[in-house]
This record gives structure tokens, sequence and C-alpha cells, in this order.
């Protein structure tokens, strides 16, 4: 199985790629992850990438699309994955595409998690993440028992905000993806590969009705 999962920034993907992943024993891609990863790391590709990701601007398509071929060469992964916030344009989906091809293995489904922008800017401003065991908390919505702590991971899981989750990043990102991601819906609508599931709800009952589209496939 080889899923990409589509959607705003904030629309869930993280939070239901974790779901999929542990149903179906796919291995989980995140780009954002990986280039975190790379910035925290300094490596030549986080060194470029760090200030475009601070502003909330896409890195560019050549040095994604590498990072992602690395990513599944190194760890063989190519007939079982699920793509977490990439492909992000057009020319990442082309290029994506190209490279299944070659390999003869198409995706089998572009998960597309539908969320209103109003309520997008709520759940990043309201985000933090585990720095130990990556869960993902809001806030508002879904606060730690204690503030700023991990309820898994007792003394070690501090709870950090993403950089680029501040109100002026938050609102780039957002256009950024109506101006180059959002044209991938009728990319993937012509191909038939795109299931749309309502992202707004709590998360168990958005995991049912990804469960759903993918046991229908
Ligand atoms: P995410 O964790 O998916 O929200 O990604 C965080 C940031 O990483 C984005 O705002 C971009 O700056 C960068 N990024 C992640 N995936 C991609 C991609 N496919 N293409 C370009 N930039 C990306």
């Amino acid at each position: 199985m080889r899923l990409v999962f589509l959607g705003p920034p904030g629309s869930g993907k993280g939070s239901q790629a974790k779901f999929v992943v542990e149903r179906y024993g796919v291995a989980h891609i995140s780009t954002g992850d990986l280039l975190r990863n790379a910035v925290k790391a300094g490596t030549e590709i986080g060194r470029k990438a760090s200030a475009i990701m601070q502003k909330g601007n896409l890195v560019p398509d050549e040095l994604v699309t590498e990072l992602i071929v690395q990513h599944l060469d190194a760890a063989d992964i190519w007939s079982r994955f699920l793509l977490d916030g990439f492909p992000r344009s057009i020319n990442q989906a082309e290029q994506l595409d190209a490279t299944l091809d070659k390999r003869m293995s198409p995706l089998t489904m572009v998960v597309h998690l539908h969320v209103e922008h109003d309520a997008l800017i709520k759940r990043l401003s309201g985000r933090r993440t585990c720095t130990n065991c990556g869960r993902i908390y809001n806030v508002y919505f879904e606060p730690p028992e204690v503030d700023g702590k991990c309820d898994d991971c007792e003394e070690n899981g501090e709870l950090m905000q993403r950089d680029d989750d501040n109100e002026k990043s938050i609102k780039n990102r957002l256009t950024v993806y109506d101006e180059n991601t959002k044209p991938l819906l009728a990319y993937y609508e012509k191909s038939g590969l795109l299931r749309t599931v309502d992202g707004s709800g709590d998360l168990a009952g958005i995991a049912e009705q990804v469960d759903r589209v993918i046991q229908e496939h």
C-alpha cells in the first residue's frame, strides 16, 4: 500500500498517519520531519532549508525530492509507505509519479483531509509536540495533564512549539497551500486516486473515516 496524505498545515496529517502506520504497518515519511531533522543535524540540505521553513515557504522541489528518494532507498520501503507533506506542488507530484513508475510502484490512494482555514489557525497556534515521542497536543482542544509535559513520557517529555507555528508563518503557509498544493486535488481527482475525508472533529472519528476509505479500496 502506497499512500499520500494531502491537506493544509494543521489538517491532522501527522496524527492520522500514526493510526494508519499502527494499523497497516506502512512506513510514515513526513518531509517536514525529515527537513527538521536535517536542520537539527546541520546537514547541507538542512542549512539550505532552515530560513525558508521558518517563513513557511516551500523548500525547493529538487532538495525535497532528493530527500524523499534517499529515504525510500535507504529504508527500502518502496512498496509500503505513507507520504505526509509530500508532494506539495504539481511539479513534485510529477516527479513522484515518474520515480514510482520507474520502480513499478504506483500510488494506491491519496487521502485528502479537508479542514476550513479558520479552524486551522487555532489548531496550528495551539499545537505542541513532545520532543521525546512526537505525540501532538493542542493547548486549546487536547491539553496535556501537566502544562508543558507529555502525559506518556514522564520527566523526559518536554512539549515544544514549532518555530513556524507563529501567526505570520501560519498565514503564509496557508497561502502557500492554496497556491501551490491545492491544485493537487484536481491532479489526483483526474487520476482517480483522490479520496476526501472531513478532517474536522475528533481524532478517533476522523481515523474511522480514513480507515473506511482505505478498506473500501
Ligand atoms: P510540515 O511539517 O509538513 O508542516 O512542513 C514544515 C515545512 O517544511 C513547510 O512549511 C515547508 O517549509 C517544508 N516542507 C515540508 N514538506 C515540503 C515539501 N514537500 N516541499 C517543500 N517544502 C516542504
